[in-house]
């Protein structure tokens, strides 16, 4: 196989600056046979920061694949690899949060983009306004204090980092912390969040690793016909039978797979290994 080994003894230079290697290089650093390096001047908060002082420019996905560019700039390195972590209301269960974190490898010199995902219900996301010490203490232990850390500001809408402490994760910072909001709020108000960075952050860090095993998976996915790693799914196609009056349901009937190197693509049926749908998923037998 001649591309078995087409990342084998390059370094990757990974975009992070709150220690996402912890996560990643015990991953892919002996499965890929590289060596992970992390420049010590990057400032990845220009991307984005989760306390939203700074935007994201555009998606996920985009500002993964920025932050790995610019390191690539940087370094004059070829192979980067970034991760790019988000939270929002789960897409199908109602008022729960997921992490979506996706780890992205770019390799300049073979022209590869690769994507790893990992959607989770595990997640410590959340915030709470807090008038007394003892909210905020309840609110802190909830969230998992102090392995997890905090973010307190005295207002809802912080606009620079001068009106929030972050990276709170001893009882004497978070009094501290605590004094410094209570005496700048106007109203006696005090805002505290769950810090949601790699290094502040287990849940997520460990999100980050499924992540990256998803990256593995597609890594060591060759096409066919080039060998290049990385053929994937690309396409999702509906219409799974119904198993008692063969009417197409909305349940995946296969899928299609495409290297992005040689175009060179395979449709698989019956992804999900069954052939036919449950009538209970048959808008005619149970509609
Ligand atoms: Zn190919
Ligand atoms: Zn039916």
């Amino acid at each position: 196989m001649k591309n078995q080994h087409l990342f084998s003894n390059r370094v990757a230079i990974l975009a992070t600056m709150h220690q996402k290697q912890q996560a990643i290089a015990p991953i892919l650093e002996p499965e890929l046979g590289i060596k992970i390096l992390v420049p010590t001047d990057f400032n990845t908060d220009i991307f984005g920061t989760f306390t939203r002082e700074i935007e994201r420019p555009g998606t996920q996905i985009a500002a993964a694949k920025l932050k790995a560019t610019k390191a690539l700039e940087l370094t004059g390195e070829k192979l980067a690899i970034a991760s790019e972590g988000s939270f929002a209301p789960h897409p199908y269960i109602p008022y729960i949060y997921s992490n979506r974190e996706i780890v992205i490898l770019l390799d300049i010199e073979n022209d590869l983009e690769l994507i790893g995902e990992e959607l989770s219900l595990e997640t410590n996301f959340s915030h709470q306004v807090a008038e007394n010490i003892q909210q905020a203490y309840d609110f802190a232990i909830k969230v998992g204090f102090p392995e997890h850390g905090l973010v307190i500001s005295y207002q809802q809408i912080v606009k620079d980092s001068s009106e929030i402490i972050k990276g709170i994760t001893t009882e004497e910072k978070l009094i501290e912390a605590w004094n410094w909001a209570m005496n700048n709020s106007p109203d006696g108000k005090v805002y505290l969040e769950t810090d949601m960075r790699a290094l502040y952050n287990p849940t997520r860090m460990k999100n980050i690793a499924k992540a990256t095993y998803n990256l593995l998976s597609k890594i060591k996915h060759h096409c066919p016909q080039c060998n290049i790693p990385g053929f994937d799914i690309t396409q999702r196609i509906t219409g799974l039978p119904c198993a008692i009056c063969g009417m197409p349901t909305s349940l995946v009937h296969s899928v299609i797979y495409q290297c992005q190197k040689c175009s060179y693509s395979q449709e698989k049926l019956f992804p999900n290994g069954k052939e036919f749908a449950d009538p209970s998923q048959c808008m005619y037998c149970n509609p």
